[in-house]
């Protein structure tokens, strides 16, 4: 590992400043940062360890609005009994990644901007990698292992797949994301923080130099409490997502008055399955519209030899968490 300098700032606005350098990296639970600055695909000249601004730690589950602080920890959030009950989708998408090691140390903040899984990004010995190497081309693409990448959103320069859980209940109810930088601070919607590769994969987020993500707000809507997380993956816990859907809906009867729908471990940014959403509105929640609905969300995939499967599989996945949305809507677990 190359040697950096490190900065331990106790203010936001020292962390902005030492954060604003170039060649800096912001370090909050270093699940992410660390590996890659040990295997040599992060190297930077400084890190800015934000883990003593206390005041970003918290979280709050308000009956508006759900506030989550930045620095609060995956794991002491996705167990909380009171979101479980007011929004089954956060919590359950929590505590469905990573490892309870790894769910203790991560940052909720660090979550949303976690990198892509793909092997040929996190191994130096393939020099192909638009996003590590830009215009070095694409190991994926180039004949390569593409069980794990994105069938939605890809490029003809990258087809990483974004391998983060929470994102796609964020994305799914419209949360914010605030942040505060050189420039001053930020709301932005959520659906616009990441970027779709396109020609620059190396560019995920639209964040600025030295600009720090300092909380997330979800509005509190029927749909969020009857809301479900189902992910398919190789094993039950700890792996990446094959594909995973994140859905709440709100019922009047048995006509569907609201329905959100979210795609993971599919796509190169977390992924709102809007055409699908709209199939399901002002009509019936069957097994049949459920699976219509997962098919639809999947009718603009292109998938690569080893990443077909997704297709099929993504579409059940919808499907089962629609129906199981729909037994909560209807007070069942
Ligand atoms: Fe790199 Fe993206 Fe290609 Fe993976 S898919 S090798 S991250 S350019």
């Amino acid at each position: 590992m190359r040697n950096f300098a490190y900065h331990r700032p106790t203010s936001l606005a020292d962390a902005i400043d030492a954060a604003s350098a170039q060649g800096a990296d912001i370090l909050a639970g270093g699940t992410t940062l660390v590996d890659l600055m040990k295997i040599g695909v992060r190297e930077p000249d400084a890190l800015v360890d934000i883990t003593g601004l206390v005041d970003l730690e918290g979280y709050e589950i308000g009956s508006s609005r759900l506030r989550f602080g930045a620095l609060a920890r995956m794991a002491e959030v996705g167990d909380d009994k009171g979101l479980r009950a007011a929004a089954p989708v956060l919590a359950e998408s929590l505590w469905k990644a990573a490892s309870p090691q790894l769910r203790h140390a991560a940052r909720l903040g660090g979550n949303i901007l976690q990198r892509t899984r793909c092997p040929y990004f996190r191994d130096t010995a393939y020099a192909q990698c638009n996003k590590r190497a830009p215009g070095s081309g694409c190991a994926a693409l180039d004949g390569g292992e593409t069980k794990l990448h994105a069938i939605l959103g890809g490029s003809d320069a990258c087809v990483a797949m974004y391998p983060g859980d929470w994102a796609q209940a964020l994305i799914a109810f419209d949360a914010e994301v605030m942040t505060q930088g050189p420039g001053g601070k930020r709301t932005i919607a959520f659906a616009d923080l990441h970027v779709l590769p396109g020609e620059t994969p190396e560019i995920e987020t639209i964040l600025q130099p030295g600009e720090i993500v300092t909380g997330i707000t979800v509005p509190v809507i029927p749909a969020l409490k009857a809301s479900h997380y189902l992910k398919a993956r190789d094993r039950e816990s700890y792996a990446f997502a094959t594909a995973s859907a994140a859905v709440g809906v709100e019922m009047n009867g048995d006509t569907v008055v609201d329905v959100r729908i979210a795609l993971g471990g599919v796509a190169s940014v977390p992924w709102r399955a809007r055409e699908a959403e709209d199939s399901l509105k002002g009509g019936p929640l069957t097994e049949d519209t459920a699976r219509q609905a997962g098919h639809i969300a999947f009718a603009g995939a292109k998938a690569l030899e080893g990443s077909a499967y997704k297709i099929k599989l993504g579409a059940d996945v919808v499907a089962g968490a629609l129906m199981t949305a729909k037994s909560r809507a209807n007070g069942g677990q």
